[in-house]
């Protein structure tokens, strides 16, 4: 029985789903989850949550149809550096980062490259989790990555879309 989701994306990341926060509240509050998280993309995504957007959550309301909900982002990781999409004045409002690699806005480097791309950006205090990092398209060195993500205090993720056979990441279950 899961307790909560906390990957999760709403009509402002513009890429299939048609749901309003209150819609989705309303649906995991229906299946018995205490908490929901939202974590719509980063302003970097061609759809994506908008500053605006990021600017106004922290104001909603933090409990609907009697489940909690946290209000938080998906960051896309631009570079090697760590750098990701949203400023420090609205990442810092919200309840948690989730750090992810994109093809449209993040070029695979090498596999320390990668590797080192998530250590820098896992960095930032606001960021709690790992975001498919099964892709395939972005190899990175587990071991590492792991022993970074345990002093950071970040919890990798079992992304279930990766696991979807013939899914978009590659043949994710190596990894
Ligand atoms: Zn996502
Ligand atoms: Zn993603």
């Amino acid at each position: 029985m899961y307790l909560s989701d906390i990957h999760t994306h709403s009509i402002a990341s513009g890429h299939g789903t048609t749901c309003t926060i209150s819609d989705m509240a309303k649906a995991a509050s229906k299946k018995g989850l205490k908490l929901l998280g939202i974590s719509d993309h980063g302003p970097g995504t061609l759809a994506s949550g908008t500053s605006s957007y990021f600017r106004s959550l922290p104001f909603y309301p933090r409990k609907r149809f009697g489940i909690d909900i946290l209000y938080g982002v998906e960051l896309n990781i631009l570079d090697s550096a760590g750098h990701t999409d949203l400023s420090d004045e609205l990442l810092n409002n919200l309840d948690y980062a989730i750090i992810s690699m994109h093809r449209q806005n993040y070029r695979s480097g090498s596999v320390s490259q990668n590797t080192e791309a998530y250590i820098n950006a896992m960095k930032h205090p606001a960021v709690k989790i790992l975001g498919h990092c099964d892709d395939t398209h972005f190899p990175v060195d587990y071991e590492t990555l792991a022993r970074a993500a345990l002093r950071e205090n970040v919890i990798f993720e079992i992304n279930e879309a990766s696991l979807a056979p013939g899914g978009y990441r590659g043949d994710t279950r190596a990894n």
